[in-house]
């Protein structure tokens, strides 16, 4: 394993899943700078010493990896191409891991303006939620080099439990795809099995409780099926980047002449949950769409 301790590392994006992340980073010993677009997200870590970039080309011309966790494409696009962006401070060996789900078109765009500078590209999507950015306990999956990935991989430890190096430059957010395809169908079958026992009258706890002991087990009827229980929406993942990621899949379907009947479907209610007015909340909300359609009492009011 390559000794990383010498390594500067950036961080933009201090969001829900960036802050901790970032915050793990520095506290394994590397000198920590940041940029964020609200500096008051980067109050907490710069009381913590980590130093302030001006512009995100400041902050890659002084780091040797940086790590990006913003919304999408287009944000990820921006932060790079921007007149004071990542590419115009990018340097000879710079590798940047950008963790935001985004498409693996935009993506590998990224990497080909990086690579004209010799800088490196390595996605690196997570799966875990809040609770596994706040425990160091994501799964990541990485599309880089392998000379790339072995570089990066004793920092990834720091935040993730589960690595995969799933392929070159793409394949981890086209495997974080693949994943939300999973999430998002079980969320909407999580959201119809509590409905239907609601209108059968039969406790949805209890049901809930029955099914977590059998095949029907999954880590998301366990949490997520909890918030749907109790109304419990503050995010987590907000909704609008869960219809943002089902977005991405449709759109790389599309461009594959692929047909994905189910997470069409589940595109759809999450459509109606950020229409509905609650893309700022938790996706496990989708189940209050559910409600209203079948005239259910909202855990929500
Ligand atoms: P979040 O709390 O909304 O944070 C996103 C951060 O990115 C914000 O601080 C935002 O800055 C910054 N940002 C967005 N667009 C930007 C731009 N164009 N320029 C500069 N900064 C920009 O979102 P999150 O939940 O941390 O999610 C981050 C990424 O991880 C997303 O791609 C998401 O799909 C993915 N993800 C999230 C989860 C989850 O459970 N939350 C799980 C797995 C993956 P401002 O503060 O200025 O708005």
């Amino acid at each position: 394993m390559t000794n990383t301790k010498s390594l500067k590392l950036g961080a933009i994006g201090l969001g829900i899943m960036g802050a901790p992340m970032a915050e793990f980073l520095m506290n394994a010993g590397h000198p920590m700078t940041v940029w964020a677009r609200t500096p008051e997200k980067a109050e907490f870590i710069l009381n913590q010493g980590a130093a302030w970039a001006q512009t995100p080309a400041a902050l890659a011309a002084e780091v040797d990896v940086l790590f990006l966790n913003v919304s999408d494409s287009a944000d990820v696009e921006q932060i790079v191409t921007d007149e004071n962006g990542i590419l115009a401070g990018a340097h000879a060996g710079l590798i940047v891991i950008d963790n935001s789900t985004i498409s693996a078109r935009t993506t590998r765009d990224m990497a080909k303006l990086l690579a004209a500078k010799g800088a490196h590209w390595a996605d690196a999507p997570v799966s875990g939620g809040q609770k596994g950015a706040q425990t160091a306990s994501l799964t990541i999956m990485v599309g880089a080099e392998p000379a790339v990935y072995d570089r990066i991989e004793p920092l990834l430890h720091h935040i993730g439990k589960t690595l995969t190096h799933v392929g070159d430059v793409g394949a981890g957010q086209i495997a974080k795809a693949c994943n939300q395809i999973v999430v998002s169908g079980t969320l909407a079958a999580i959201a119809e099995a509590l409905v239907l026992a609601e209108g059968a009258g039969v406790d949805p706890a209890r049901v809930r409780e029955a099914l977590l002991g059998g095949s029907a087990h999954s880590r998301m009827l366990e949490i997520h099926g909890a918030r749907m229980l109790n109304g419990e929406y503050a995010p987590g993942f907000k909704a609008k980047l869960h219809q943002k990621d089902l977005g991405i899949v449709q759109q790389t379907a599309q461009e594959l002449g692929l047909a994905l009947p189910g997470t069409s479907l589940a595109g759809q209610w999450m459509n109606a949950l950020v229409g509905a007015g609650m893309g700022e909340l938790d996706s496990s909300a989708l189940i209050e769409v559910l409600r209203r359609l079948n005239g259910q009492t909202s855990q929500a009011d």
